[in-house]
């Protein structure tokens, strides 16, 4: 399912949507609830890997203490 990038104007951040393309045009929620969004014109990669800088929660790993070889 391709993935969407939507700006919100209250949070003034951008989020990501993945839906069909059939809805790629209706109105989405930014993950705050807020409605007030635009569909930005960003490149769909479908099955590639997007050129975010943003980081990845999911990814798993790091950031922590451990890792960092100050647990012991
Ligand atoms: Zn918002």
């Amino acid at each position: 399912m391709p993935r969407y990038e939507y700006r919100c104007r209250p949070c003034d951040e951008t989020f990501e949507v993945s839906r069909p393309m059939a809805e790629s045009s209706a109105p989405a929620s930014c993950p705050s609830g807020h409605e007030d969004t635009v569909k930005l014109l960003s490149t769909v990669a479908v099955g590639g890997s997007a050129a975010s800088s943003a980081p990845a929660p999911s990814a798993g790993g790091g950031g922590g203490c451990c890792g960092g070889g100050c647990c012991g």
